[in-house]
């Protein structure tokens, strides 16, 4: 059972990356991040230049070794040599220089003949064995130079003996040191370069931890600002230029300030057009009902004029609620637009034969031109509605007699309606803001043809939300275009 347990327990290695992937997936502190680098890429050439000095150190310590030993065996050669060793092994002088050398380097000394055998041995007990180490048989089939080998704090020096009667190898002279000297000295410099590192990893540290506090001033200062902003509802523009990036977001933050600013002034202007437009049918209303009712023996004549009147005003009102409703519901929902593939041409021809009567009505033409058939994917019902907008307002601001042109074109990516008119045109001055809510050229002429002022404003809405785009041209006096432009098919 445990040990099933344990099976499911992640490895060591997991854990670590499971503890970072964890620790990043937090919000870190710059500051950390940037004391880590810092004491990085300080430390980085410490260490590098620590670790080159130490070996550089060992090495020539061991160098130096190897050569006193390989001059020391030389000699030694050539006595062995000299004085015949191979004829007498237990000659006394010779065996006691070996053990001398032997013992002032701490070592031991072996003298092997051509046949490998061992003949002479300062700890006696390998004599009259074989040695056929790889050093050994090296240093006999070549037979004029000297090889060492280094296992660890061990080094093994071969020194071939020749024959000065023969000038022939007769064997070779096998020396073990063991570099003792060299491994504590090594040690010795390892504390020390590992004091020396780690008083530099503090210095670093130290120096690091004040480095980031100071090159995170600015940011701590923009933060401060922004909290005092944010806490005494501050207006003012934040600037906090000593970096580029603090200057950026200070810029950034500014404009999203001014926005916001921009944002709550037209909420303000917009709550109170709303306020004028609903109280203006209510005052009429009133006045029309004050009026009936401050009269005696009120002629039923004139109760019904006024009661016709009264009932427009309650048209007016229900349609200025209408209006706002559909504006705020293309606010809020013009993410879940009802989009499906339709016939732009069909749209347009059932617009148009909606709208015949009241264009009629005013002895104006409408005239529909196709280029080519369209099929796009918009939202059939809000599209109709913001195109029956234009051509409304083209009939309703025309003159007696005249014509409303739609046109229909599309390339590969839109689709272009056209709704002119040669109507009363809009002032050149005004032309920016008929998109703005409640905003009307003649606010009387508009109230008269039943217009509330947010016709343009619930189109342009619908025309953004399909991703598309919506221009006016127009000349006083000469008429109106109003360009309508959106993608054949709808972008998410
Ligand atoms: P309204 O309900 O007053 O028609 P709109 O938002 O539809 O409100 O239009 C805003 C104003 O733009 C209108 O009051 C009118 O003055 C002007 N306007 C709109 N379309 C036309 C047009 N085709 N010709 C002349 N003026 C227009």
């Amino acid at each position: 059972m445990r040990q099933l347990r344990s099976s499911y327990l992640p490895s060591g290695g997991l854990v670590i990356i499971l503890r970072v992937k964890k620790l990043l997936s937090k919000a870190t502190s710059l500051r950390i991040i940037l004391i880590l680098v810092l004491v990085l890429f300080a430390m980085l050439p410490v260490i590098v230049v620590c670790g080159v000095i130490r070996s550089a150190a060992v090495s020539v310590q061991m160098n130096n070794l190897v050569m006193d030993v390989q001059n020391h065996s030389l000699i030694m050669s050539n006595q062995l040599s000299k004085g015949e060793y191979f004829a007498n092994t237990d000659n006394a002088v010779l065996n006691s220089q070996l053990v001398q050398m032997a013992n002032f380097y701490n070592g031991r000394a072996e003298v092997i003949d051509n046949t490998y055998v061992i003949v002479g041995d300062t700890y006696v007990i390998d004599k009259g064995r074989y040695n056929i180490s790889e050093l050994v048989m090296k240093c006999m089939s070549d037979g004029t130079k000297s090889f060492y080998k280094r296992s660890g704090w061990n080094i093994n020096i071969v020194q071939p003996i020749v024959s000065q009667a023969e000038d022939a190898l007769s064997g070779v002279l096998l020396f073990s040191v063991d570099a003792a000297d060299v491994e504590a000295w090594n040690k010795r410099v390892t504390v020390i370069i590992d004091i020396i590192e780690i008083i530099t990893f503090i210095i670093i540290a130290v120096l690091s931890y004040f480095v980031s506090a100071l090159l995170m001033k600015p940011l701590r200062k923009l933060v401060g600002k922004f909290k005092e902003s944010a806490k005494y509802n501050v207006q003012e523009d934040i600037v906090v230029s000593t970096y580029k990036e603090t200057r950026d977001i200070s810029d950034s933050y500014n404009k999203v300030l001014a926005k916001l600013k921009n944002l709550d002034e037209s909420r303000q202007q917009f709550v109170s057009n709303v306020s004028h437009e609903l109280k203006t049918p209510i005052t009429s209303i009133k006045i029309l009902a004050d009026s009936l009712n401050s009269q005696e023996d009120v002629p039923v004549e004139l109760y019904r004029e006024f009661m016709v009147d009264i009932a427009n005003e309650v048209d007016r009102e229900n349609r200025i609620i209408e209006d706002l409703l559909s504006l705020v519901r293309m606010d809020k929902t013009s993410n879940s637009l009802n989009i499906t593939e339709t016939k732009i041409n069909d749209l347009l021809e059932a617009l148009l034969k909606q709208l015949t009567p009241i264009a009629a009505k005013k002895n104006v033409e409408l005239i529909l031109e196709s280029f080519r058939p369209v099929v796009a994917e918009v939202d059939e019902m809000k599209l109709t509605l913001a195109l029956s907008n234009l051509v409304e307002n083209a009939i309703k601001y025309n003159r007696e007699g005249g014509w409303v042109k739609v046109t229909l074109n599309a390339d590969h990516k839109y689709f272009f309606v056209k709704v002119e008119d040669n109507g009363i045109g809009i002032p050149d001055n005004e032309q920016d803001k008929v998109f703005d809510r409640f905003y009307r050229v003649d606010k009387a002429r508009s109230r008269e043809s039943g217009g509330t002022g947010l016709g343009l404003a619930i189109t342009q809405s619908i025309v953004f939300s399909h991703k598309g785009d919506i221009k006016l041209y127009s000349k006083l006096d000469e008429g109106t275009t109003f360009n309508v432009r959106i993608p054949l098919i709808y972008i998410e």
